[in-house]
């Protein structure tokens, strides 16, 4: 089949753009990119505007339902204010953190820092990922696709020098995998290292009754091998996502999200009389790797690298950072030797090394109740350490102090006046 099959022009929302008619004159370019989620349309703006050739492949067509929390993270939000989507991204502003543990609650406010928002924000998946998207099928020098499924990578005298997309042969100097956290490139040249972990994690949205406020908080509830996540969205909507041992699980998976759901009294007061008005969607297991995240000609990015139990909710906030880190190396070494991919992955490595080891200690913390309890006490006694924390989950700051890097050099008027904007909104 070749690459002006049926699937690439199936209309969608975004069929009118020209760009998404395939003519298939040239097969090399620049760079191509699997997965046009936020890591890979992330990366084909940047490369786009750095005038680099770019091609992106989507195997859905937007809008489309990802599970995630939908809390973007102030350091995420930054991102993408420098990427120039702030004026169409809508959301729901919040503060921080609260964490609920039988009867106490500790809040951690974001830091302030001089390069990002006070405030992060809960918008759906299926509005940032389109937003995203078409912000990369109008940006010049991508040629973006959807219903284009990248079926394996093309190797030739031990290089990436391409890939398969339905049938057809598509060539580059640079071969991107932001493919997700089931990443099928990962898998087709052995560098996965699968999940010892048990996990699912699941979703639904519910309309608030008019009644009922809405947060100014992602709150997080802690539960026997559970935690539930509430992120305020646009439009008095809740979204609520679970991760859970799959231990925890009894029964049909939607009752025993209720049960959840209802198990939890200050939960339970926020959903009275809500409307659920998304299907329960479900994704495991929730953390995996790769053996390496780079060979001659590839490198992987977004969850496709490495993803991590989504418990600290930085997720997108990194593999917005981790593409704006690549498009920086990519602009400064393309087309020169090879090795600015090692140097690359490894400034990437430092740049996740202290929301990863958070991550990993909250897994930790989390299996322990009694751990969890003392936890909770010096969150309460101590907001400036929560706060830190939060900053740390949320790509602002570093575990032992110091402001990300990333984050240092930015300051443009849009960021300015967006920021204050969100400040002024999400009051406590
Ligand atoms: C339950 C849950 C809750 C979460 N909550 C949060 C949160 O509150 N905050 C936060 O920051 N992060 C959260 N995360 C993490 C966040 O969702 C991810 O880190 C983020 O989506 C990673 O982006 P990505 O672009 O790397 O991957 P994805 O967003 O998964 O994008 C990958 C894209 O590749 C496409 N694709 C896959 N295979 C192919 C193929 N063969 N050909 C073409 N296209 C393909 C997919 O359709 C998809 O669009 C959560 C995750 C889960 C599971």
């Amino acid at each position: 089949m070749s690459l002006c099959a049926r699937n690439f022009l199936i209309p969608n929302t975004l069929a009118e753009a020209d760009s998404l008619d395939w003519a298939p004159q040239h097969s090399m370019t620049d760079v191509l990119i699997a997965g046009g989620g936020l890591a890979g349309s992330a990366l084909a703006i940047r490369l786009g505007h750095m005038g680099f050739g770019v091609e992106l492949f989507e195997r859905s067509r937007f809008p489309r339902e990802k599970p995630c929390g939908e809390g973007m993270m102030p350091g995420g939000l930054a991102a993408l204010l420098r990427l120039g989507v702030a004026g169409t991204l809508g959301g729901e502003p919040f503060s921080g953190v609260r964490f609920h543990f039988r009867q106490q609650v500790a809040a951690g406010r974001f830091p302030s820092s001089l390069a990002v928002p006070l405030t992060g924000r809960g918008i759906r998946r299926r509005h940032l990922d389109q937003i995203l998207f078409e912000e990369a099928t109008r940006t010049p020098g991508v040629t973006a696709y959807v219903g284009a499924r990248v079926e394996r990578p093309l190797v030739e005298h031990g290089r990436i020098a391409g890939l398969i997309v339905e049938g057809s042969e598509r060539r580059a100097s640079l071969v991107v995998g932001a493919d997700g956290p089931h990443s099928r490139l990962r898998h087709a040249l052995s560098l996965d290292v699968p999940s010892q972990e048990k996990w699912v994690g699941m979703r639904a949205h519910f309309r608030l009754a008019d009644s009922q406020p809405q947060a100014k908080w992602v709150d997080v509830y802690h539960g026997p091998g559970y935690e539930l996540y509430a992120t305020p969205l646009p439009a008095g909507e809740l979204l609520v996502a679970a991760l859970a041992r799959t231990a925890a699980i009894h029964g049909r998976i939607e009752d025993q999200f209720r049960t959840w759901c209802t198990a939890e009294p200050k939960l339970r007061e926020r959903l009275e009389g809500s409307r659920q008005v998304s299907e329960l969607m479900a994704i495991s297991p929730l953390s995996g790797g790769a053996r390496r995240s780079f060979l001659p000609g590839f490198i992987l990015l977004g969850d496709a690298a490495g993803f991590t139990d989504p418990i600290t909710g930085g997720g997108m906030t990194h593999a917005l950072l981790a593409a704006e880190l690549l498009a920086k190396y990519a602009e400064q070494h393309f087309g020169k030797s090879e090795a600015w991919l090692a140097e690359f992955d490894r400034k990437r490595r430092a740049l996740l090394r202290d929301f990863r080891m958070l991550t990993r200690i909250m897994v930790t913390l989390t299996a322990h109740p009694r751990w969890m309890a003392a936890i909770m006490r010096g969150l309460r006694l101590s907001p400036a350490l929560f706060s830190h924390l939060v900053g740390v989950s949320s790509g602002v700051c570093r575990l032992w102090g110091g402001e990300h890097g990333l984050q240092e050099d930015v300051e443009s008027p849009q960021y300015a006046s967006v920021g204050h904007l969100l400040q002024n909104r999400a009051d406590s």
